[in-house]
C-alpha cells in the first residue's frame, strides 16, 4: 500500500489526511500535543460553549461538501448576525460621515467600474498605503483597517497588500455564502474528522513529535511555519532559513458569559479601529450569531497581535479588568460576569507582513523536493476554507507524484 506521513494534526493536517486516505494511501498522522485540532476546539461550560480560536468556516461549496461527507450537521448564523458594527466613538453600522462616504465613493467607484485591475496591489506595499491611495484616509482607518485587523490580528500598517488583496483579483474565486460551523461549535468538526480518519485506518499518533528522517513515504509538514523551520533545519537548511524568517503573531480569545444580555447592539460583533486608545481588536457577539448553543448571553473578545503580544502575559484578573473598562467605553454596559474562558495562543498565526511576502517567494523557490510537502496558513491565506481548498490541491499533487 502507498504510504504517506503527515506531521501536525491541525485543520490542515486532518483534512489532507482525509483526502489522502480517500485516495488509497496508508496515512500516519503525527501530532506533538495530546489532542488533534490544533487551533480548533471548543470548551463546554454550564452556560454555553466557548470557542478556543476560530468560530466558523466561510461557507463555500467545498466546506458544505466536507460537512455533508462527515455527517456534521450545519449550524448557520442567525439573521441578527447580518448587522455588523465598527467603533467610532460608539458602535456604528457605517462609521464614515456623509462627506467621507462621498469622497470614498468618488475615489473608488470610477476605477472599480472602468478598470478594476488598476486597483491591484503592488509588491512590497502595506495595506495601509494601498488603502490611502485608493480609498482615502477615513475609509482606510475606519473600514479597511478594522476589517483586516479582525481577520489577520494585526494593524494594517504592517500587513502586506499583495498577500491579502491579490486573491480578490483572481478570475476564478470560490463563491461563498456566509459562515458555517457545527451545532456544538468547531469541536464537532474536529471530532467527526478524527472519527472518520480512524474508520479509514489512518494511524493518529498524538504526543509524537517526530524527526522527519525517520518517516516513510512522502511527508506533508502541516505545522506552523516556525515548527516547520525546526523540522527541516538539518535536511533542507535553505528552506528552513526561509521559513524561519516568518514572524509569528500571538493572539488571545476571551469568552465572557454575562448575567444579563446587552441589547443595545445586536449583531455579529464590533470591530475596533486603532487610534481610540483601546487594546481590543474585535468583539464577537456570539449569542446574536449562533442559535441554541448557550444558556446566557456571551461575547468573545480578541486581543493581541505582534505589537500587543505582552497582553497574553497578564493574569486573568488583569485581563478581565481591562475588558470591563473597554466594554464600558465601547458598549456602555457593565453586566455582571458569570464565567469566562481565556485562550492564550502564543505564536499562533503567521504575521501577514511584507516579510512574509518575501519569505513566500523564497519558500516556493527552495521547496522543490517531491518527498517533502509544506501545508499551512502561512502559504496561501489564514482562513480555514483556504486551507481546505489547499488540502484538496495538495492531495491531488501527491497522487500525481506518488499514487
Ligand atoms: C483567535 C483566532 C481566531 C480565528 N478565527 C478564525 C475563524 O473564525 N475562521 C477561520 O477560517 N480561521 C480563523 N482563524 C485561523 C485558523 O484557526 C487557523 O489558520 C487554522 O486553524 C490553522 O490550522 P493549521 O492546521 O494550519 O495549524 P494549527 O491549528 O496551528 O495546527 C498545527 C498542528 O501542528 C502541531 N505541531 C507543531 N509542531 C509539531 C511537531 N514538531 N510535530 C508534530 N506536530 C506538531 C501543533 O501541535 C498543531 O496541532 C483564527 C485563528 C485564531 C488564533
Amino acid at each position: 500500500m502507498k504510504k504517506v506521513s503527515i506531521v501536525g494534526a491541525g485543520f490542515a493536517g486532518l483534512t489532507v489526511a482525509l483526502r489522502l486516505a480517500q485516495k488509497g494511501f496508508q496515512v500516519d498522522l503525527y501530532e506533538k500535543s495530546s489532542r488533534v485540532g490544533g487551533l480548533l476546539g471548543t470548551d463546554r461550560t454550564e452556560f454555553g460553549i466557548a470557542e478556543k480560536a476560530a468560530n466558523a468556516l466561510i461557507r463555500t461549496e467545498r466546506a458544505e461538501k466536507l460537512f455533508a461527507e462527515l455527517g456534521v450537521p450545519q449550524s448557520l448564523p442567525l439573521a441578527s448576525s447580518k448587522k455588523r458594527f465598527i467603533y467610532r466613538h460608539k458602535p456604528r453600522t457605517w462609521p464614515l460621515t456623509i462627506g467621507e462616504t462621498l469622497f470614498f465613493m468618488v475615489k473608488l467607484i470610477p476605477r472599480f467600474l472602468i478598470n478594476k485591475k488598476s486597483l491591484a496591489p503592488q509588491d512590497n506595499e502595506t495595506l495601509d498605503s494601498w488603502g490611502r491611495r485608493y480609498l482615502g484616509g477615513s475609509a482606510t482607518e475606519y473600514l479597511l483597517g478594522p476589517a483586516m485587523q479582525g481577520i489577520y490580528g494585526n494593524e494594517i500598517s504592517g500587513l502586506s497588500s499583495k498577500l491579502i488583496l491579490s486573491p480578490l483579483f483572481k478570475e476564478h474565486r470560490e463563491k461563498y455564502k456566509g459562515l458555517l460551523t457545527g451545532p456544538g461549535g468547531m469541536q464537532d468538526l474536529v471530532n467527526h474528522l478524527e472519527v472518520r480518519l480512524s474508520e479509514m485506518g489512518v494511524r493518529i499518533h498524538t504526543n509524537s513529535p517526530v524527526n522527519i528522517k525517520d518517516l516513510q513515504g512522502p511527508v506533508v509538514i502541516a505545522t506552523p511555519a516556525n515548527a516547520a523551520a525546526a523540522l527541516l533545519s538539518e535536511s533542507q537548511p535553505e528552506l528552513s532559513k526561509a521559513l524561519s524568517q516568518i514572524q509569528m503573531s500571538s493572539l488571545m480569545s476571551v469568552t465572557l458569559f454575562f448575567k444579563k444580555p446587552q441589547t443595545k447592539f445586536k449583531g455579529f460583533g464590533c470591530l475596533i479601529p486603532r487610534g481610540f486608545d483601546l487594546k481590543t481588536l474585535g468583539i464577537l457577539m456570539n449569542s446574536y450569531i449562533f442559535q441554541g448553543r448557550d444558556k446566557v448571553y456571551n461575547e468573545t473578545w480578541i486581543m493581541g497581535g505582534v505589537k500587543e503580544s505582552s497582553l497574553l502575559d497578564l493574569e486573568d484578573t488583569e485581563i478581565l479588568k481591562l475588558i470591563a473598562e473597554e466594554r464600558f467605553k465601547i458598549l456602555g454596559t457593565k453586566e455582571g460576569l458569570l464565567d469566562y474562558r481565556i485562550n492564550r495562543w502564543k505564536n499562533a498565526l503567521p504575521y501577514y507582513d511584507l516579510n512574509l511576502e518575501k519569505a513566500q517567494g523564497e519558500i516556493r523557490a527552495f521547496a522543490t523536493s517531491d518527498k517533502i510537502f509544506l501545508h499551512g496558513n502561512y502559504l496561501y491565506g489564514i482562513g480555514l476554507s483556504k486551507i481546505l481548498e489547499q488540502s484538496d490541491i495538495l492531495a491531488e499533487e501527491i497522487v500525481r507524484l506518488h499514487g
